[in-house]
Formats: C-alpha cells, structure tokens, sequence
C-alpha cells in the first residue's frame, strides 16, 4: 500500500466535488497530483493558456494547504506519466474525464498506452452533471434540440458532491517538478495580462465565493438581469467551470436548493448550466461540431474567410457601438456578456458573412472562460450551422439590440472610450491591452459603421435564399 497514484489534473483544478479523489483516497494509497504541459495544453490560446497558469498556480497551493504537492512535468503526456510511473513505483494513473475530441484522442491513447505497460489508467466523471452516454432519448439516440434535452436532465439526479478532504497522503519522496514560471504560459497575452489580471477570479476559493454571492443576491433578479450587458446579473462562474476549480454538481445542488426555498431565477440558471451540459452532450456524440458545420448542407455556404472587415471586427473598430462594445470588453476583461457574445457572432456570420469558425478561434484566443463545447456550440448557434440553431434568416439588428438591452447605453460607454467626453478606466484600458500593432488610439474619431445594417442583413439573407435556404 505505500505504491502511491498518479492523480493526472487537467480542468478539473479543486479537490471539492471530485470523483477520482474520493476514489484515490478510498485505496489509502499515498496521492501524487501531477500536471502536464503537453503539446495539446502549449496550444491553448493565449488568453486561456495565461489563465490556466494561474488556475494551476492556485491549485498547487491550494494542495500545498492539504499536505500535498503539484508535480510540474512538460511533454507528451504518456510519456511523462510513464517516466513518473517509473520514478515512484505508483500503482496506476487517474484522471477526470474529458469529452471534446482534441482531448478524447488523447486521453484514449494515454490510457491505451499506459494499459499496455501494465500500468493502471482510470477514468472518472467529474466534469459534467451526466455522462453525455447516460442520457439518451427513448430510442437511445443523442438529444440534438435543447428543450427535450432540459426536460431528460431536469428531473435527473445529480450525484452529490463529495466534501473536499482536509488533507491528502503524501508519499515518502516526491518527484521534482518542473517551475511553474519557467513555462511562462502567459507570454503569447502580451500587454494584455497587466489589464485581465483586474477581472480574474482564480481558484476554488473564488469560485464558491463567486456562487455564494450569486445564490444570496443576484439570483432573484437573474431572469431579467441576465440579458443586461451593462448589469452585473450572472454568476460569472465560467471562468471557474472552464478549469474546474468548482464542480458542476456542487453548482448544480447549491442552485437547486435555491430553487426550492423559492428563489426566483433560480430555474433559469439550471436551464443554463443544463445548456452547458447540452453542449458537451453534442460535442461527446458529433465531436466535428468543434471544427465542421454541423450540419453539412452549410458547407456548400459561400462564407467568407479572413479579411480586413473581420480584422476590424476583432479590433473592436465596426463602427457599429454594440459589437464594438463587446469585442472590446473581451479584450479587457477577458470575458464578454452573453448577450454580446450573441450579437458579435450575428455580425460577423450574418452582416460580414464571415464563417464562424473565425469568431470561434478568435473567442479561443480571447476568453478566460474559453470552453471547447459551449464555444463551438454559441457560434455554430449564431450562424445556423448548428443543432438547434437561430434560423440563419434570424438577423440579430445591433441597433434595436440596444434598444431593448442597453437603453441607457451604459454599455458602450463603459467601454468605448471615443463616445465620451470623460472616458472611464475601462474604456481606456482597451489601448492599454490591445497590440501597439493596431495603432488604436482613444483620442481618434470613432469609425462610422462599416456596413450598412439593412444592406448587410439583405445581403446574407440573399446569399440564403441562392443556396435555398442551406439549413
Ligand atoms: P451564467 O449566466 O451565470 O450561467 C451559468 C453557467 O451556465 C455558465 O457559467 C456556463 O457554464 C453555463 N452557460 C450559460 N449560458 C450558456 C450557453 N449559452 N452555452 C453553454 N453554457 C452556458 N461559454 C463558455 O463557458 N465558454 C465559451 O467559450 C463560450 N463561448 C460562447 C460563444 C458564443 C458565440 C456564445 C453565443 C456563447 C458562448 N458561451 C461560452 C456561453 C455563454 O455566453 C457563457 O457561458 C456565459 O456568458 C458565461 O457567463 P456566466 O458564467 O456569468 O453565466
């Protein structure tokens, strides 16, 4: 029993609500959590490679506070827990499951591998509330709509999370680790970091916090709030669920408990982390949804690729305040409300005609919180592409979005800093985070819209109806 385990962490960066924990600590072997830089994590995007560093960062302290160690190794990731294997005589590897394809071939492999060294390799759920496998329609197919899907899950039980143990065995001699510093995962943010570094909120810590906080306020007003861009109404946990360091389950009970004592909004954020499970449902049973149109009569589309309108699109420099707005509070808070997200994915694929697949590597370039299945679910979504699509004839209008969502127009004040007489520290902190390459400055003119709403909407709907209507 002193053979100890590999604990191979990945996204999931808590000891809280943890499947493989609990089963590593039921062998009453010594533990040694171990994370790899492997060539599928050095190709992460800048924004979400920087903000891993810092989730793994806090992970290692937070196993420091328990007794425990983070073991820092970097390449391919067989061969490193392999030679970890090797050095400390442990019994076997475990590890949290992951369901995009990127990661699915890998794991497959390592698990593949590791087996046929006669090395254990265990898997666990943790990630999602359900094995996307587990839930199935009555003639065991996937779900490809949404709202039937919400209707499978909704009474569905969800395991309870297991408490986060004090302590974790340690063994007798540790690995050495590689310094967290040396793989310097945030040089591709640049300037960037220096602004981002204000919004993160890193670790298990923050995120129960950040639910905390969210379940005793915001929630009961979440139903409308949550569409306000200017409003701080949601619960802002992606960031967190993107790497792990809080459980869905643990998220899950809390908001169910705040459902049941009555607190209105509460369904509507189930609804949401159901969406959330609804995209890795559809990226674990048709995995090309991450890289080809879903549905494949948008092939034929005549999309356009990389151009001077999608490079102002990414600049945050359309001319068109809502679209800019939010591209630019990507860029300085390394997020972007939902209602945003919508709407610059609308303009790009619909008034630019640009194929989503730019606005998804651009986001992965961009978002903290960067998923791979809600990513490509949201653009494959915006563009008509997807299962259970917006109709591509469904044109977002930037304009009358304001209207309806940001009336005050606090919004684009907030972080359009050539709208205002007294620009304010967010709108500022745009020129201090975007490349010097842009040649943005605050003090220049406002570009007028590059496209003219009613034109742009008539020629996508146009390009539509040539194709027949290609969803
Ligand atoms: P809340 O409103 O508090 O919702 C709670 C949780 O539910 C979220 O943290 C998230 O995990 C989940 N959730 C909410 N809405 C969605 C949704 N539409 N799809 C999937 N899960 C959802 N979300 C990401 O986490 N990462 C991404 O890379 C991402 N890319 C997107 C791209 C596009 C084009 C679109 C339209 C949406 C994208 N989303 C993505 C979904 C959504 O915008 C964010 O999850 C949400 O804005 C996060 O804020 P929050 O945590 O405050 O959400």
């Amino acid at each position: 029993m002193t053979a100890p385990l590999l604990l191979w962490f990945r996204r999931d960066l808590r000891l809280d609500d943890l499947p493989m924990l609990a089963a590593a600590l039921a062998t009453g072997r010594p533990l040694v959590p171990v994370f790899v830089l492997d060539d599928e994590t050095e190709a992460l995007g800048a924004a979400p490679k920087w903000r891993l560093g810092l989730g793994v960062a806090a992970f290692a302290k937070r196993l420091e506070a328990a007794g425990s160690r983070l073991v820092l190794r970097r390449g391919d990731a067989l061969a490193v827990l392999q030679a970890l294997v090797a050095e400390t005589g442990a019994a076997g590897v475990m590890w949290s499951r992951l369901y995009d394809p990127v990661s699915k071939a890998r794991d497959q492999r390592v698990k593949a591998g590791l087996r046929e060294a006669g090395i254990g390799a265990d898997s666990f759920a943790g990630h999602l509330l359900h094995e996307p496998w587990d839930v199935a329609t009555g003639t065991g197919g996937f779900y490809r709509v949404y709202t039937p899907f919400w209707r499978a899950v909704r009474g569905r039980a969800v395991p309870a999370p297991v408490a986060a143990p004090a302590r974790l065995p340690a063994p007798a001699v540790w690995p050495v680790s590689d310094d967290l510093d040396a793989w310097r995962m945030g040089d591709a943010m640049n300037r960037g970091a220096a602004v981002v570094s204000a919004y993160v909120h890193v670790g298990e810590a923050a995120a129960v916090a950040r639910l905390e906080r969210f379940l005793d306020g915001s929630v009961d007003s979440y139903d409308v709030a949550r569409d306000l861009p200017a409003v701080e109404g949601t619960s802002g946990l992606s960031e967190n669920l993107a790497l792990g360091e809080i459980g869905a389950r643990r998220v899950w009970h809390a908001a169910w408990a705040a459902f049941e004592r009555g607190g209105a909004g509460a369904e509507t954020f189930l609804k949401e982390l159901v969406w959330r499970e609804f995209s890795y449902h559809l990226v674990y049973h048709s995995p090309h949804i991450t890289t080809a149109n879903w549905k494949p009569e948008w092939d034929a589309f005549p999309w356009r690729g990389d151009s001077a309108d999608a490079e102002r699109w990414k600049q945050g420099m359309t001319g068109e305040p809502f679209v800019d707005a939010a591209m630019r509070e990507m860029y300085v808070t390394g997020r972007m409300h939902n209602r945003g997200r919508m709407i610059v994915a609308s303009y790009l694929t619909k008034h630019l005609m640009t194929d989503w697949r730019i606005g998804q590597a651009w986001f992965a370039d961009c978002l903290i919180d960067w998923d791979p299945a809600a990513n490509a679910m949201g653009w494959q979504w915006a563009a008509g592409s997807g299962p259970d699509a917006a109709p591509y004839f469904r044109i977002f209008n930037p304009a009358t979005q304001v209207e309806k969502f940001d009336p005050k127009q606090e919004y684009r004040k907030r972080f359009i800093a050539e709208l205002s007489r007294d620009p304010g520290r967010e709108a500022l902190a745009f020129f201090d985070a975007v490349p010097r390459g842009w040649n943005l400055s605050p003090a220049a003119r406002y570009p007028m819209p590059m496209v003219d709403l009613a034109e742009g909407r008539a020629r996508a709907l146009a390009a539509y109806a040539a194709r027949g209507g290609a969803g």
